[in-house]
C-alpha cells in the first residue's frame, strides 16, 4: 500500500448537550477529520484532541500542522505492507500523538476493508459484544446530577462514570450511591487532586467505586502510587499513560489497579494493541476511553474494545447522545443490555456520509 494524498477536513459539530469536566465546558466540537487516500480507495480516520490544550497539548491547530508540515511529507508516497508500519515512518516526532494516530488509524481502516475483514477482527479482536458504560459531565446541581443518572441508567447503560473535581465529589457519588447502592459506579478528575488530598480521596472508599480515575497530575505515575497505597478504591490511569512503557512503569510502582486506554492518546492502533498487551501480562484490565468522538472515531473504538482484555465497561455510547445527526451510516446504536456490536462488514462496519459531512466542513485541504 502507498499513501497517494491526505484529506483533512474541519467539522464544525454541536453537541446535543454541553459537557462539563474539571477543565471547563465543551458546546461546540471542532472535528479534524484524516481521509487517507490509497490504492484508489480511502480510509478515514479523526484527531481526537481537545479545542484548547487542556486534556492533551493538542489541538485542531497544532494538529493540523503537523500533519501538513511534518506527517504528510513523512508517509506520503511510501511503500508499507501493513499499516503498523506507520508508526516507525513517524517516530521521529515526540507528543502529537492524536495527529499521528488519525493517519494510523485511518491506514488501518482501509487496509482491513481491502483485505475484506472487519477491522475489529483484523485488529486481533475475540468479542463482538462490547459493554457499554456512559461518562457523565458535571452538573450544575444535585438534581440535575442524579436526573442524568437515572435516564442513563433506564437506556441500560451498564456503568455510570461522573467527572468530579474539588468541591463536587463527596456529595454527587454520595447521592448517587445512597439512591442507587448497587450500580457500578466510577469518579473521574481528570488530574483536579493533589497528594495532598489523600485523605480527602479515602473518603470515596465509602462508596464503592469500581475506580477513582486519574485523580492526580496528567503526568504523574510515581505519585499515584503513593495515593494508591492510601486507598481501597482502585486507581485507573487515564492521561499518564502513552504507551505500553508507561504501563509496565505503573505496573512495576503499583501506581493503579485499570487502565483507560484512548486510541488518540497513545498515538494509533499499534500502540494500543501494545498497550492492551501490556496491561495484560501484568494483569490490569483495561476499557476504552471517550473524547467526545464523531462516528469515525467512535468506530475505531469500537474495534479496539474487542481486543480480550477490555473487560470493563468503556465511554463508547450511542452516536445519539452526543449529536443530533452523526457523520457515519448507520450510527452507533446501544442495545437494551447497554452493549454494542461490532459490525461484520469490512472495514471500520461504518459509512462516512459525505454529503453531511461536506455541509459541516469548515474547511478542507489536501496533500499529495
Ligand atoms: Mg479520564
Amino acid at each position: 500500500m502507498k499513501i497517494e494524498a491526505l484529506t483533512l477536513r474541519e467539522l464544525r459539530m454541536p453537541l446535543v448537550t454541553p459537557f462539563e469536566t474539571s477543565f471547563g465546558k465543551t458546546v461546540n466540537r471542532r472535528v479534524l477529520l484524516v481521509e487517507v487516500h490509497a490504492d484508489g480507495a480511502s480510509g478515514w480516520g479523526e484527531v481526537t484532541c481537545g479545542e484548547l490544550p487542556f486534556y492533551s497539548a493538542e489541538t485542531p491547530d497544532t494538529a493540523r500542522a503537523v500533519l501538513s508540515n511534518v506527517i504528510a511529507p513523512m508517509v506520503l508516497h511510501r511503500d508499507f505492507s501493513h499499516p503498523r508500519e506507520l508508526a516507525p515512518m513517524m517516530r521521529l516526532i515526540r507528543g502529537h500523538a492524536m495527529a499521528r494516530a488519525a493517519v494510523e488509524n485511518a491506514a488501518w481502516e482501509l487496509a482491513a476493508r481491502q483485505a475484506g475483514q472487519p477491522l475489529w477482527r483484523w485488529l486481533g479482536g475475540t468479542r463482538q459484544e462490547i459493554p457499554c458504560g456512559v461518562s457523565i459531565g458535571i452538573k450544575p446541581n444535585l438534581d440535575a446530577q442524579l436526573a442524568a443518572v437515572e435516564k442513563e441508567l433506564a437506556a441500560g447503560y451498564q456503568r455510570i462514570k461522573v467527572k468530579i473535581k474539588p468541591g463536587w465529589d463527596l456529595e454527587p457519588l454520595g447521592a448517587i450511591r445512597q439512591r442507587w447502592p448497587e450500580i457500578q459506579l466510577m469518579g473521574d478528575a481528570n488530574s483536579a487532586y493533589t497528594l495532598a488530598d489523600a485523605q480527602h480521596l479515602a473518603r470515596f472508599d465509602d462508596f464503592g467505586l469500581m475506580m477513582l480515575e486519574q485523580p492526580l497530575w496528567h503526568d504523574d505515575i510515581y505519585f499515584h502510587a503513593q495515593l494508591q497505597r492510601q486507598l481501597r478504591t482502585p486507581l485507573c490511569l487515564d492521561e499518564s499513560i502513552h504507551h505500553a512503557r508507561d504501563v509496565e512503569q505503573a505496573a512495576a510502582l503499583g501506581a493503579c489497579r485499570i487502565i483507560n486506554v484512548k486510541l488518540g492518546r497513545v498515538g494509533g492502533f499499534s500502540s494500543a494493541r501494545a498497550v492492551h498487551d501490556a496491561a495484560q501480562a501484568a494483569g490490569i484490565p483495561v476499557w476504552c476511553g471517550g473524547m467526545l468522538e464523531s462516528g469515525i472515531g467512535r468506530a475505531h473504538n469500537i474495534a479496539l474494545s474487542t481486543l480480550p482484555n477490555f473487560t470493563l465497561p468503556g465511554d463508547v455510547t450511542a452516536s445519539r447522545r452526543y449529536w443530533h445527526e452523526d457523520i457515519i451510516d448507520p450510527e452507533v446504536t446501544v442495545t437494551p443490555r447497554g452493549t454494542i456490536m461490532a459490525p461484520e462488514l469490512p472495514g471500520a462496519g461504518f459509512t462516512p456520509r459525505l454529503d453531511l459531512i461536506r455541509r459541516l466542513t469548515a474547511w478542507e485541504e489536501t496533500l499529495r
